[in-house]
């Protein structure tokens, strides 16, 4: 239930709520608006009487959340969410690019990388140090080694680092080291690894799994933010679906699905949304016109050797081109574009 308080309502009103919450045995999640507050309950088992907190002083209304996801959900938030990682916004006008190789290989490997993403305009750097390769004899990342590179790398070049944590034990050596924990697509719902992220101070980037319906991504986000942390961003990064020329079918659509039942920020990968090098470019526009809040893109200097996802990486010179192209499409969907 979403308690709406009155436009003129005093502090002392809403705390009148609040306690009034608490009485009952149950949560109460202030929620400050531009126009006005609202509180919001967990902790309810079956429904709540909206009539105990209507009579309240300064209450405009008591509405059910009539969804299973309550804390992302747009009914219990208007506006959209903007997340702050590490000082670059995510979800509000400016259009975030987050780039990078898919694995961080080497210090030179990775500075190489992130000194031309960001010289064409990226504003955060990914790599993965803990990577989820399908095979246990493929990479598997070079662990904490690859997350002391990138926190060189991060004080090198001066990008905010985003990258991989593959379960709860695994969380707060990227707390140490990075500015985002990503949660990767076979890990979306590894509920206690959620659990970990919803009790960090780091903001979580969250990609759908690849089976995963919108209601089974929100209420993964659900996990974290009933956790605490607020701070999510969810990714598009394709499903598996029939077809076969490309390695997942990037379900474009999912991106205005999620803007119409939740208030989270959601990014596009068309990197592992396409798989192939040559579908990164349009895909990345496509998203951008589909609404995206930002794009995540694998770029590696020389992909016929990297470790892992070289089919899909596109090259630095490909990048700056497609920052370009972003730059010319932003304006038409009310966007602007950072960095650089
Ligand atoms: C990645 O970002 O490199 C990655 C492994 O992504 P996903 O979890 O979407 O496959
Ligand atoms: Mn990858």
């Amino acid at each position: 239930m979403l308690v709406v308080m009155k436009k003129d309502a005093t502090p002392d009103q809403v705390q009148r709520v609040v306690q009034t919450i608490q009485s009952m045995g149950l949560v109460a999640h202030t929620i400050p608006g531009a126009q006005r507050v609202a509180i919001g309950i967990t902790g309810n088992k079956g429904s709540l009487d909206p009539n105990a907190l209507e009579c309240l002083d300064g209450v405009l209304e008591a509405i059910r959340v009539s969804k299973p996801f309550k804390q992302v959900s747009r009914e219990w938030r208007a506006e959209d969410s903007v997340v702050n990682v590490a000082g670059v916004p995510i979800g509000g006008r400016e259009l975030v690019v987050i780039a990078g190789p898919c694995a961080v290989e080497s210090y030179e490997q990775c500075v190489t990388i992130a000194r031309a993403v960001k010289a064409a305009g990226a504003t955060l750097l990914r790599g993965g140090a803990f990577k989820p390769r399908t095979s246990p004899y493929s990479f598997q990342g070079l662990g904490l080694e690859g997350l002391e590179i990138l926190a060189r790398v991060r004080q090198d070049v001066g990008l905010p680092i985003v990258t991989e944590a593959l379960d709860p034990e695994g969380v707060g050596l990227v707390e140490r080291h990075a500015d985002m924990i990503q949660i990767g697509a076979r890990n979306m719902q590894n509920f206690s690894l959620l659990k970990r992220a919803g009790k960090s101070k780091l903001p979580v980037l969250l990609k759908r799994g690849m089976s995963a319906t919108i209601d089974e991504l929100l209420l993964a986000a659900e996990y974290v933010v009933s956790e605490g942390n607020p701070n999510v961003v969810l990714c598009e990064r394709g499903v598996r679906t029939f077809a076969d020329h490309t390695r997942n079918t990037l379900d474009l659509s999912a991106v205005p699905a999620v803007k119409n039942l939740s208030h989270l920020p959601i990014v596009a990968d068309p990197s592992h949304g396409t798989g192939r090098r040559d579908n990164v470019v349009p895909m990345a526009l496509a998203s951008v016109a589909a609404g995206a809040d930002g794009l995540i893109i694998e770029v590696h200097h020389k992909p016929e050797t990297a470790l892992s996802d070289g089919h899909q990486a596109i090259l630095p010179d490909a990048f700056a081109s497609l920052m370009e192209q972003v730059r010319r499409l932003a304006p038409v969907m009310h966007r602007d574009v950072g960095g650089k």
